[in-house]
């Protein structure tokens, strides 16, 4: 018998449901970072920390931590975050961060020293559904965050993102400062996160590991062509924008296809957008994701190929404005294969997957070793009230979890880079097993 504690996955359904009645139940999670509800749904997790001893402890970049001390300084961190979109779910964010509480909570009813320091994280405003700058505390805390790219943010009613942070007794400026040397000795991360999509509820699979998050290259194309009568100019001397957009559209799915990847041309602006008037200007935004950094490289080279011969085609000009850009992150694959073999243990996927979405993990990944469990979404819907799991699955996942945070803390699953760590106690016992 090994010293690592079971998880209750019922404690974890408790705490969520006591979350979804304090913060909105019937619209929706309301929980968007700096407001009350967030600052409401913190207060939960301040209230169980106490409960089991531990303080509460935020850092420079408003992100919530909760620390039970281990025999080492080095730390295993678990984290998500409780911040949400207007009207969100019940489970995005809150089930990782409330799954993370329970490892602790287990640990200390279990009267477990662990070999490690065991930290739960509530990243602060991962959605970035406010200001638009998602994944901003995990960011902070890795050093990976352009302060002067966010100073200007504001919200829909102009409120500065310095002004919001100030309010919740968050220093812009000390972003910076957040918890870096935290996080370097943070020996590996693991987060628990439904998964958003269709795969796991189609293929009938509780659980799964996750290898890693897909690249993204979000962009706008911008044509411009001429404005022109629609009875009077004729077809072939026409300048038509519209059309070129919708060329390049067409193409781009099937970029995608050809590469294995995804694309998405979401929005269309249209000038001027009078039924009688050649298009003289279009906007098409493009979102191309791929989990091959090359792959995503080409689907873009591919992209802006198409872009240029469709708008010279039409004689139109064409102009790229650059979005947003994010790396493929592969996981640690130690610290995968680990979750990977006790989510099949439990009837779960054989094979990891690769996340569509970006997660907290894919900023923490980019320092410490780390994995992510995945359980199903119930018709894959995310970021709206009726964003589900079937209770079984939830549990299934969560004792995943348990087991694979709890093996970690206390030595005896091996970290990354290492063969069982220093203390662990299949490691002191194996020389005399073999032995005998
Ligand atoms: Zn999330």
């Amino acid at each position: 018998m090994g010293r690592a504690p079971a998880v209750q996955p019922r404690r974890v359904l408790a705490d969520l449901a006591e979350l979804a009645r304090t913060t909105g139940e019937g619209d929706g999670a309301d929980r968007v970072a700096w407001t009350p509800g967030w600052q409401r749904g913190r207060d939960l997790l301040r209230a169980r920390l106490a409960e089991i001893g531990l303080a509460a402890i935020e850092d420079e970049a408003g992100n919530l931590w909760g620390k039970l001390p281990g025999r080492r300084e080095e730390m295993l961190v678990l984290g998500s975050h409780l911040d949400s979109v207007p009207g969100g779910g019940p489970l995005d964010g809150a089930l990782g961060v409330l799954a993370g509480l329970e490892v602790l909570r287990a640990l200390i009813e279990a009267n477990v020293f662990p070999d490690l320091t065991v930290s739960v994280v509530d990243w602060a405003d991962e959605e970035g559904a406010r200001f638009g700058r998602s994944l901003l505390g995990s960011a902070a805390a890795t050093g990976r965050l352009d302060i002067e790219a966010v100073r200007g943010l504001t919200d829909a009613d102009g409120i500065g993102l310095e002004a919001a942070l100030g309010k919740c007794g968050v220093d812009l400026d000390r972003l910076p400062a957040a918890p870096t040397m935290e996080l370097d000795r943070t020996l590996a991360y693991l987060e628990l996160h439904i998964e958003q999509g269709p795969v796991l509820e189609q293929e009938r699979l509780p659980v799964a590991a996750v290898s890693g998050t897909i690249g993204v290259e979000r962009f706008v194309l911008g044509f411009a062509g001429r404005a022109a009568h629609a009875g009077s100019t004729p077809m072939n001397v026409r300048h038509d924008a519209l059309l070129a957009a919708a060329a390049t559209a067409l193409e781009i799915e099937r970029i995608a296809l050809r590469h294995d990847g995804r694309a998405t041309t979401g929005s269309l602006a249209v000038g001027p957008g009078v039924a009688t008037v050649v298009a003289g200007s279009a906007e098409l935004s493009v979102d191309l994701r791929n989990a091959d950094e090359d792959e995503l490289a080409r689907m873009r080279e591919e992209v802006l190929g198409v872009a240029r011969s469709q708008a010279a085609a039409r004689g139109c000009e064409l102009e790229e404005r650059d979005l947003f850009a994010a790396a493929p992150r592969a996981f640690d694959p130690e610290l995968v294969e680990a979750v990977r073999s006790a989510c099949a243990e439990v009837g779960g996927r054989e094979e990891p997957i690769v996340s569509g979405a970006l997660h907290d993990a894919t900023e923490v990944a980019a320092l410490v070793p780390t994995a992510m469990v995945f359980c199903p979404s119930i018709g894959g819907r995310s970021h709206a009230p009726d964003e589900r799991t079937e209770q079984r699955d939830l549990r299934t996942a969560i004792e995943v979890f348990g087991e694979v945070a709890t093996g970690i803390a206390v030595g005896e699953t091996a970290l990354p880079g290492t063969a069982l760590s220093s203390g662990g106690d299949r490691a002191a016992d194996s020389p005399s097993r073999r032995a005998q």
